[in-house]
């Protein structure tokens, strides 16, 4: 099928970010798991985020959208290609 450029999706690596990520991505963390609750998601290395979500924590943290997604790059959470991950 058609795939979407990969530009706008967010997808986080759970276990940098639940194991490795330092205590200033604590909210997104609890966030995360949050989500994977709330879709019963319990098995992925990696979630995809909704960019409103992703909104609503740039708020939490007082920085901007694109600001937050710098962080989560910085600190190595921000999957650039899932299907990496896969060997595919
Ligand atoms: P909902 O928002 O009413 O979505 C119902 C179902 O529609 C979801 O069930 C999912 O199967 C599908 N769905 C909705 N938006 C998307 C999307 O952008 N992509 C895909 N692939 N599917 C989508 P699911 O996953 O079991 O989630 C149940 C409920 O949990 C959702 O009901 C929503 O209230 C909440 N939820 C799940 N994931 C998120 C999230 O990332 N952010 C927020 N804010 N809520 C979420
Ligand atoms: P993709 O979005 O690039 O995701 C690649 C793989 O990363 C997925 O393989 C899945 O194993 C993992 N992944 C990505 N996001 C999540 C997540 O939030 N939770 C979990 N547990 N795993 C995640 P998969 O499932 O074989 O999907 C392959 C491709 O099929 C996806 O590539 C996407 O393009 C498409 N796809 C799969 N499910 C959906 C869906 O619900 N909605 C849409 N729009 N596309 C989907
Ligand atoms: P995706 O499934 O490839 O969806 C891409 C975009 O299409 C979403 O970006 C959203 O703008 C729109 N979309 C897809 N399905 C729905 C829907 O049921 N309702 C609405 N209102 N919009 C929909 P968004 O929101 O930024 O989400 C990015 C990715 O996060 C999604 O990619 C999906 O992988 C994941 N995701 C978001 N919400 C849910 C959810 O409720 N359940 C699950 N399982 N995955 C979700």
């Amino acid at each position: 099928g058609i795939r979407q450029e990969a530009t706008n999706k967010i997808v986080l690596d759970l276990e940098k970010l639940y194991d490795q990520a330092s205590e200033d991505l604590a909210y997104v963390g609890r966030y995360a798991r949050a989500i994977q609750q709330q879709r019963g998601d319990y098995n992925g290395r990696v979630l995809s985020i909704r960019a409103d979500d992703l909104r609503a924590l740039a708020i939490v943290y007082d920085i901007s959208p694109s600001g937050l997604i710098e962080r989560l790059s910085e600190q190595g959470v921000l999957v650039a290609d899932p299907r990496a991950f896969f060997g595919s």
